[in-house]
């Protein structure tokens, strides 16, 4: 699922409030090269980004643009919550604190009732500033270089193809697909033709060294759903729910089969 709006995908998704697990970071940092990464480097702008209303301490920010809620969950969520424990799982009162593992009920960026998008947070209190050009409906279409420098981008907006130019430096914040398909269309990366949801197109390498679209890795995601009318929850019915979760976890069956 794309998402062409102002926010990408903070704007639509589903507002549950989780940080990558510790080691992917510093494996990151450690293993791929990624100076700065690591999970010690990374919290602080965590905790400075997030304005949590219940949660504090080592862990959690209270002060930033970002707003973090609990959830008021439904009874059939608090009911299978306790299944899994009973199956003995343990009962994680905070996925973004010292362990991700576990049953519970996640936070979320919501603010007052009201998602609180990074165009939320950070684009709408910033909107009025001098220095900031917000331009919708744009398709970046490649970086320009001189060189091995980048200069500027090339991008199409309702029909037209113009150029605009950095005085000082480019973020690419295209997302996990975005991102790698403007710098191969601009010839960052691996030489020869590309492969991937873009390879109707080839990028040839001009600076080969990055690797952009490379090491995707899928997540995992369970979605279990049941109906029932009020005051009819039948713990058997959720307790096989439950099982049934953490059977397919274990045993990688239906879509977590490895292939
Ligand atoms: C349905 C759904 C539910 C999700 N639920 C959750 C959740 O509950 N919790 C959670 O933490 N994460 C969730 N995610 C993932 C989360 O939304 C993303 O990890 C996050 O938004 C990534 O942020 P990003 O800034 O890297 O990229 P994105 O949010 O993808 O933003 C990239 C932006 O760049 C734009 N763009 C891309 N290419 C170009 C181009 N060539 N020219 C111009 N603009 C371009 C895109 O239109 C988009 O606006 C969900 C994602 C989806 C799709």
């Amino acid at each position: 699922m794309r998402r062409r709006v102002l926010g990408g995908g903070s704007s639509i998704n589903a507002e549950v409030y989780t940080r990558g697990t510790a080691s992917d970071f510093n494996r990151w940092a450690r293993q791929e090269g990624c100076e700065g990464w690591s999970f010690d480097d990374v919290q602080p702008y965590f905790l400075r980004s997030e304005s949590n209303d219940t949660l504090a301490g080592e862990y959690h920010g209270t002060d930033g643009p970002l707003g973090v809620s609990n959830l008021n969950p439904l009874p059939l969520t608090k009911v299978f919550v306790k299944s899994c424990q009973q199956l003995g799982m343990p009962y994680n009162p905070d996925f973004n604190g010292p362990v991700q593992r576990g049953t519970g009920a996640y936070q979320t960026t919501i603010r007052s009732a009201r998602r609180c998008s990074a165009a939320v947070a950070y684009l709408g209190p910033a909107k009025s500033r001098k220095n900031l050009t917000i331009e919708t409906g744009c398709l970046t279409t490649r970086i320009l270089f001189d060189a091995n420098r980048a200069i500027g981008l090339e991008y199409r907006q309702n029909g037209t193809m113009k150029t605009v130019r950095a005085e000082s430096e480019i973020l690419v914040t295209g997302g996990a697909i975005g991102s790698p398909k403007i710098m191969l269309l601009s010839g960052v990366g691996p030489a020869g033709p590309t492969r991937g949801p873009w390879n109707s197109r080839r990028a040839r390498s001009a600076r080969g060294r990055p690797k952009p679209a490379r090491s995707f890795r899928c997540r995992y995601r369970l979605r279990t759903q049941g109906r029932h009318k009020p005051g009819q929850i039948q713990q058997a019915a959720l307790d096989d729910m439950g099982r049934a979760a953490i059977r397919t976890v274990q045993n990688r069956a239906g879509c977590l089969q490895r292939r």
